[in-house]
């Protein structure tokens, strides 16, 4: 089990890095915004996962959300694809 004062640490160290990132940011002309995902704010400079909100477009995520994004989003370019195959079937039926 982790102790208070271990736990009060982690999170002022993670404060302050993501306060330096925020200031990285800002002075570099990078975003920093929401992730979509887990709406902790993030940076334009940092690592970033795309969760894609259709066939050609997509939103950065935060690096942690990465693996979350891919998986929606490979579900949803499954759903597209399908819906697109149904529809030449049909084009091709008809
Ligand atoms: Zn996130």
């Amino acid at each position: 089990m982790l102790s208070i004062e271990f736990r009060r640490n982690f999170e002022e160290q993670y404060r302050e890095e993501r306060w330096k990132e925020e200031q990285f940011a800002h002075q570099n002309g990078y975003f920093w915004l929401p992730c979509p995902i887990c709406h902790r704010f993030f940076g334009g400079h940092e690592d970033c996962g795309t969760l894609m909100i259709s066939w050609n477009r997509g939103w950065n995520t935060c690096k942690r959300c990465a693996p979350e994004a891919k998986r929606r989003s490979d579900k949803l370019m499954k759903e597209i694809w399908l819906r697109r195959e149904k529809e030449q079937a049909y084009r091709w039926a008809g």
